[in-house]
């Protein structure tokens, strides 16, 4: 049976994206945010503003959801646990607790037999110093981080000085990787070998932030076909339900390493919106709503830019916009630098 009123947590563009595509759907949203300004608030039916440890607020939540799922992976594990107690919460509380952790995720990647960066586990600064092989590296927290947030270069082991890193926290030490090409695949799955994948986009990253996506990706038919199996697999693998991306790197030498994984819908998906019959939103929806599948179809290439702090301005302000053209402001309420602001999808 379909179901027809759908809690989300988290209350920012991805969760706005999710309820203008829950709207066509004719699901009611019910957004659960510990963002008084949530911007999603904006397109929901109902917000409710809370802290992920009110039991209360939770609880008058969760009463009012058929199904719940989440924007963002950062929630507490013990909060979704709860909530899966009383009504079920998709993607299932498991698969976030493990990708919500970097080291624990690459050991669940690499027990698949997929490529990863490679990395150690990093607990106090000593540790860090007989290992010069992985340098030049990226110190990265555990958990938490989100657009290159909580991440350290580390070039050379002096660089450790000078960064003033707060060894309190958990962190991996990953080798950088001599980067060709970033690309990600996106894939809804509904169920045990039933699902739908996009094909591959290629991404670029300006300061750890994704600044643009296309597709097509330029790579190679075997690139591509790699990635869409491993995605597959992974999904397949977390018997995950609703849309999950993979993030992969290609090195100058043509191999392929996944990145990292994100148990949501992606940035690098929002040209799905409009270069495809059906987006990586409502198909989420779709998934965890236990709604009809449809195949997917391309309407056209697309090029999808990211509208960073101050470049949302000039858009704002009427800027001519052709029919190819499709602008979104995410009606956040400050204009903050490296905060994304909106995006613009090119049609090709
Ligand atoms: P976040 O969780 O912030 O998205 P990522 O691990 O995806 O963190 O890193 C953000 C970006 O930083 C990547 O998309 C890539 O451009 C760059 N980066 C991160 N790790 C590496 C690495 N090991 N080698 C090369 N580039 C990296
Ligand atoms: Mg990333």
């Amino acid at each position: 049976m379909s179901q027809k009123n759908l809690g989300i947590i988290g209350g920012g563009q991805l969760g706005s994206m999710l309820s203008q595509a829950a709207k066509k759907l004719n699901i009611n949203t019910i957004i659960y945010s510990d963002d008084f300004d949530a911007p999603a608030q904006n397109f929901c039916d109902e917000f409710i503003f809370g802290r992920y440890d009110d039991k209360k607020k939770i609880l008058e939540f969760v009463n009012k959801a058929d199904v719940i799922t989440y924007e963002f992976e950062n929630i507490p594990y013990e909060t979704l646990n709860e909530m899966n107690k009383l009504k079920s919460v998709l993607p299932k509380p498991s698969v976030n607790r493990l990708i919500q952790h970097r080291l624990a995720e690459k050991d669940f990647i690499n027990k698949l037999n997929i490529r990863t960066t490679r990395y150690v586990s990093i607990e106090k600064k000593t540790d860090i110093e007989t290992l010069g092989d992985f340098l030049p590296g990226i110190l990265k927290t555990t958990t938490m981080g989100y657009d290159g947030k909580g991440q350290y270069p580390l070039k050379k082991m002096e660089d450790l000085n000078s960064l003033n890193i707060d060894f309190s926290k958990e962190y991996i030490l990953e080798k950088l990787v001599k980067l060709k090409k970033e690309i990600s695949v996106i894939v809804t799955r509904f169920g045990i070998n039933n699902f739908e994948i996009y094909e591959p986009i290629e991404n670029t990253h300006q300061d750890q932030i994704l600044k643009q996506s296309m597709i097509p990706a330029e790579v190679s038919k075997q690139i591509a076909d790699q990635s869409k199996d491993w995605a597959t697999r992974i999904a397949e693998e977390l018997k995950y339900i609703g849309t999950l991306c993979v993030e992969f790197f290609i090195d100058r030498n043509e191999n392929l390493y996944v990145n990292e994984i994100a148990p949501r819908v992606h940035n690098s998906g929002h040209l799905t919106i409009n270069a495809f019959n059906v987006s990586q939103f409502e198909n989420h929806i779709r998934a965890v709503c236990s709604l009809e599948k449809i195949p997917l179809k391309k309407i056209s290439n697309a090029k999808m830019q990211n509208l960073i702090g101050k470049q949302i301005e000039p858009y704002r302000q009427n800027l001519k916009l052709s029919d190819k053209e499709f602008f979104f402001d995410y009606q956040k309420k400050e204009i903050k630098e490296k905060r994304k602001m909106g995006h613009i999808t090119t049609l090709k």
